[in-house]
């Protein structure tokens, strides 16, 4: 399996290379030359499979023999069994072929766990393989940051440092990545904004003269190819759940980088028989106002009660509007020329086949605590803000309601207690028993002003 970039000026790849390079060097995201697919009766035959199983036949075509298969067999056994629920992605039904897909069992309770667990140990193997140990650098504002740690802790390999704006994210967010005390963890709290920390990590990786010889950086955000891959596995396990390959299938993604419903497009042109795919975003709706005009253009950022879906920019889009034009490079560059410039669109044909593989929806907050408070009336069951974003979305756009409609619950709602409160819960909701004493952790991380410089040299002395 080769991997090629979506701007067409960088070398083409192999996996291990893939999964260790973050952009490529011609500023394009990687995507597979071609895509696997599996006929109606493979499909059938993954029914009854558990979730470590599913997973080893749905990515094993992407590895494509970089991993021996049981090496890959156990690392991915072993991702999964830190998971707290026994299905790893429970389905739960909450109206006539309304269904949640619960994606928020890892140990950080959001869905970045499905791909950051896999992603640290295919890290930790490659690298022990190559006798080279690398520096993770993330941004986060929220979720990503805690699920890399976690991911990455036990990694003999790979010192990870993660920026997060000091002060501006909760404190269970905080909680769960500071409390991790692994002496190859570093969390820096930056005197700054998110903006801030992320320009501080691209600018690292665009010149990392400021590591010593032979020490590179590594990606953890959803650029890495290697994260969209372990999410599209979840999208066959519901399916199954529920009828396919016989079955046709909707799925309702609350979107932010557009990496988990891109998952979700993969799934389909591998033959999951999904007829329908619905982006759910909240007000930040670079993607909803795409969807309905042909028009790509940012917007200013609105901090709403789903932060992790706050983005101007949906930084997967582009693998998809590269997929959309028959993987022409050449267009996709004169695209991104053009939204530099303010504002871009497809061809007539391509966004044709945009609006035939999505519907989209934009959320605002009091439709999203609305909804909250309608499902909890419903049937006593509490979504967190992304995943009721998700649900109205479904409930908006759906196209044929006896196809069973599958929203992706992304986080757990002890995670956003304000939002629960603030849709009427009169208690917050509880951790999970195994997160319980998380507000008495002792934390560990450095406060650090916003200086690259001195950022920078924290990184360089603090790694082993
Ligand atoms: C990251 C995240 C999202 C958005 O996922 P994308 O892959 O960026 O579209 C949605 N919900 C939660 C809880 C998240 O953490």
């Amino acid at each position: 399996m080769r991997y090629i970039s979506t701007r067409g000026k960088a070398p083409a790849l192999g996996f291990e290379d893939v999964l260790l390079t973050g952009l490529a060097t011609d500023g394009g995201l990687y995507v597979p030359e071609t895509m696997p697919s599996f006929s109606q009766q493979e499909i059938a035959a993954m029914s009854g499979m558990e979730y470590p199983e599913l997973a080893f036949t749905i990515m094993k075509p992407f590895v494509d023999g970089a991993i021996p298969d049981d090496d890959f067999k156990r690392l991915i056994d072993e991702s999964y069994a830190t998971f707290r629920h026994k299905a790893v992605a429970p389905m739960v039904q909450l109206g006539h072929n309304e269904w949640v897909l619960e994606l928020f069992h890892g140990p950080t309770l959001a869905f970045k766990d499905f791909a950051l667990q896999l992603l640290g140990r295919l890290f930790d193997y490659v690298l022990k393989r190559r006798n080279e140990r690398v520096a993770i650098m993330g941004a986060t504002s929220g979720d990503t940051g805690s699920a890399a740690i976690e991911g990455c802790r036990s990694c003999k390999n790979i010192d990870i440092f993660i920026l997060h704006p000091h002060n501006r994210v909760s404190d269970i967010q905080r909680r769960q990545m500071t409390s991790v005390l692994e002496d190859n963890v570093f969390n820096i709290a930056v005197e700054g904004n998110f903006d801030d920390c992320q320009n501080m990590v691209k600018q690292s990786f665009a010149d990392q003269s400021f590591l010593p010889e032979g020490r590179r950086l590594a990606a953890v955000n959803s650029i890495n190819w290697a994260r969209i891959m372990a999410q599209i596995v979840y999208y066959f396990w519901a399916g199954l759940a529920v009828g396919a390959p016989e079955k046709k299938l909707a799925f309702s993604v609350p979107t932010g980088n557009f990496g988990d419903i891109f998952a979700g497009y993969l799934a389909k042109q591998m033959g999951l028989p999904i007829a329908q795919l619905v982006i759910a975003t909240n007000k930040n709706d670079i993607l909803h106002r795409f969807m309905s005009q042909n028009k790509y253009e940012k917007h200013e950022l609105s901090h709403t009660l789903s932060p992790s879906m706050d983005i101007m920019i949906s930084s997967n889009f582009e693998r998809a509007l590269f997929e959309l034009g028959g993987q022409d490079a050449e267009q996709l560059n004169q695209f991104m020329v053009d939204f530099e410039a303010g504002s871009a669109s497809i061809s007539d044909e391509a966004f044709a086949k945009a609006r035939e593989l999505f519907d989209s929806c934009a959320v605002d907050d009091e439709t999203t605590l609305e909804t909250v408070r309608e499902v909890f009336a419903e049937s006593g069951y509490l979504l967190d803000p992304h995943s009721a974003i998700g649900f109205k979305a479904a409930r908006e756009c759906v196209r044929d309601t006896s196809i069973p409609m599958i929203t992706l619950a992304t986080a757990h709602p002890a995670k956003f207690a304000d939002a629960a409160k603030a849709a009427g819960q009169k208690t917050a909701p509880a951790l999970p028993e195994h997160m319980a004493d998380l507000p008495t952790r002792e934390e560990r991380y450095s406060v650090q002003p916003h200086d690259i410089k001195v950022i920078q040299q924290y990184v360089a002395d603090s790694l082993k």
